[in-house]
């Protein structure tokens, strides 16, 4: 396989243009971002920088393929064949998808074929079972008439997506809204737009009709602003940080009230019990939690709370674990850890580090930039002990490999901590004890509790968060309702 990467990763990437009405296309300002690879710092090619010009066009086009070219009536069976077409697809390009967004955002190889192609095509086959398996309902209604309950979908949905799994995070919203019958028009990140414009290609190979799916790339405060004040938009789906959850439904209320889904950040708590069935387990799968893709991971498990009791056993084993790991060329299938998305970022991190060291947490591993002679963005896995709930590593996602570890005496006290942030996305509960794990499920407020295992859950279980972390669901059937609403028909009969 290292063999085919080093071949893919040779091959240059040509400017990238709009992807419209199945079409490319410059933006219409004819201006251009350039695309910087974090693996070494050099400019990989550009891509079209797009405006609110271009996203009006991309919307008109969307809504004249729901309306007017009638994607929204398509036969299920039709929708159903051609989504099935384009998992195959994406299944067929896995390698060179994955590739090209690794080049584009430093994800280590081995984790951006899973989470990038490999998950986008089971949610696009997922969904696409999905069309002709969910029906409407009959009302229970006196004899003398008919109550029908309809499923119908909402018109033109805009995507916004991050750059830690574009594909991924995409699919979950791309999928189900097209398999209700919506088009769609996606904002890619600045930081990884490469693979979803590729994505949009092999839709239109699948037989997607022009203008059902439509990316416009280019910055987030102009194209993305454009797209969530936009007038004919009915949905907006989105991930990405807090910060812009809020101006979203700022953009909602300024402009047509439009649906807004928002899945946000985290501060993940992950909950290691004395009596956890192997703690050199959980030690492995908790280092992996935070620092695979270079903790840019929203659901992280970023704060670790260690019993007293095995405390010091617990943190030898992962610090361990950890000063194994690692860091390297993200194309590297020998790599555990690849780059940071970027040197903003890396950056970023390092402030957090220096904001810990200075609030009087205690550095156990890493702290610093790494490879810094390729020209890169690499930072090495990072642990600080001694976190109180009042420090800024607590409260504050870092969205990089940096873990912060407190300790606790009881199951009070843990749920307390768990609880003690304004986030509520995931978590994790290491323990024997049934009664204790069934507890914990229920005290935790995140959309996922993990048990005796971090992360690993498929397309068939919702994620979402609770509190601000944001709200509305992706994956598993309930995330159609997000891109569907219900119409009575009454009849008399
Ligand atoms: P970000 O909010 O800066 O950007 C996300 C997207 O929003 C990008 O496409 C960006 O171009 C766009 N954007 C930025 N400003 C905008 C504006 N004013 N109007 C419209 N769009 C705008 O976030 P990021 O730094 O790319 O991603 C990291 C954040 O995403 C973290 O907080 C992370 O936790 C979160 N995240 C959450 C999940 C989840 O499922 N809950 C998954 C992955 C990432």
């Amino acid at each position: 396989m290292q063999e085919q990467i080093d071949q893919l990763r040779a091959m240059p990437v040509p400017p990238r243009q709009l992807f419209i009405d199945g079409r490319h296309e410059p933006a219409s300002s004819g201006a251009v971002l350039d695309v910087v690879s974090p693996i070494n710092g050099t400019v990989l090619t550009t891509i079209a920088d797009g405006a609110a010009a271009d996203i009006d066009r991309a919307v008109a086009v969307a809504r004249r393929a729901f309306e007017v070219d009638g994607w929204s009536r398509a036969a299920p069976a039709m929708r159903k064949k051609v989504l099935l077409k384009f998992a195959e697809l994406i299944e067929k390009h896995a390698l060179e998808l994955a590739v090209l967004g690794v080049r584009d955002n430093g994800t280590e190889i081995s984790m951006a074929l899973k989470a990038e192609p490999g998950s986008a095509a089971g949610t696009f086959r997922y969904y696409a079972e999905a069309i002709d398996k969910v029906y409407g309902e009959i009302a229970p209604t006196a004899d003398n008439v008919l109550g029908l309950v309809h499923r119908e979908p909402l018109g033109v949905v805009g995507v916004i997506v991050p750059w830690n799994f574009p594909l991924m995070i995409g699919a979950w919203k791309i999928a189900p809204a097209l398999a209700a019958g919506n088009t769609v028009v996606v904002k890619p990140p600045e930081a990884a737009s490469l693979a979803l414009l590729r994505l949009a290609e092999l839709a239109s190979e699948a037989g997607l009709p022009d203008g059902v799916l439509n990316v416009v790339t280019g910055r987030g405060a102009v194209a993305g602003e454009a797209l969530g004040l936009h007038m004919d938009v009915d949905v907006l789906a989105f991930t990405g940080s807090g910060a812009t959850g809020r101006r979203l439904l700022e953009y909602a209320a300024r402009s047509n009230l439009k649906r807004i889904y928002l899945e946000l950040g985290g501060k993940s708590p992950n909950i290691v019990f004395a009596d956890a069935p192997d703690l050199d387990q959980a030690a492995k799968v908790s280092a992996s939690g935070i620092f695979r893709n270079s903790g840019q991971v929203c659901v992280a498990g970023s704060r670790l709370l260690v019993q007293s009791s095995v405390y010091d056993s617990f943190m030898d084993a992962l610090l361990s674990v950890t000063g194994k790991l690692k860091v390297g060329d993200p194309l590297d299938v020998a790599s555990d850890i690849g780059a940071v998305a970027s040197a903003e970022q890396l950056e970023k991190n390092l402030g957090f580090v220096e904001t810990a060291e200075r609030e009087g947490a205690e550095r156990l591993a890493g702290g610093g930039r790494l490879l810094a002679e390729t020209g890169g963005s690499y930072m090495a896995p990072t642990v600080f002990a001694g976190v109180t709930p009042d420090m800024t590593l607590a409260r504050e996602e870092v969205f990089g490999p940096v873990l912060a570890v407190s300790r606790f005496e009881t199951e009070e006290e843990a749920v307390k901590l768990a609880n003690s942030t304004v986030y509520g996305l995931a978590s994790a509960v290491w323990t024997s004890n049934l009664s204790t794990a069934h507890r914990m499920v229920r005290a935790i407020r995140a959309g996922v509790v993990h048990v005796n295992t971090y992360g690993g859950a498929d397309i068939t279980v919702p994620l979402g968060g609770f509190k601000q972390s944001g709200f509305g669901r992706d994956k598993s059937l309930h995330a159609l309702a997000e891109y569907s609403d219900l119409k009575t028909a009454w009849i008399a009969l």
